[in-house]
């Protein structure tokens, strides 16, 4: 019937600027992220695993 889909990763926690403990989707290590600052709006961090690398979502700050 339905095709099983490859749910896409999920555009993790977007819940803050600082780094967070998480548990890759990518990698299964617990560890704390690394977050950048993406392009030149310092309102939008993009976090990364400290272990493999790999993107795991963007925290925007809500304009004020
Ligand atoms: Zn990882």
């Amino acid at each position: 019937m339905v095709a099983t889909t490859t749910a896409p990763p999920p555009a993790y926690f977007a819940v803050g600027p600082k780094p967070h403990e998480v548990c890759c989707p990518y990698c299964k290590q617990k560890g704390k992220t690394i977050t950048r600052r993406f392009l030149l709006s310092c309102c939008m961090r993009r976090q990364y695993c400290s272990s493999c690398g790999e993107y795991l979502g963007t925290y925007r700050r809500p304009k004020l």
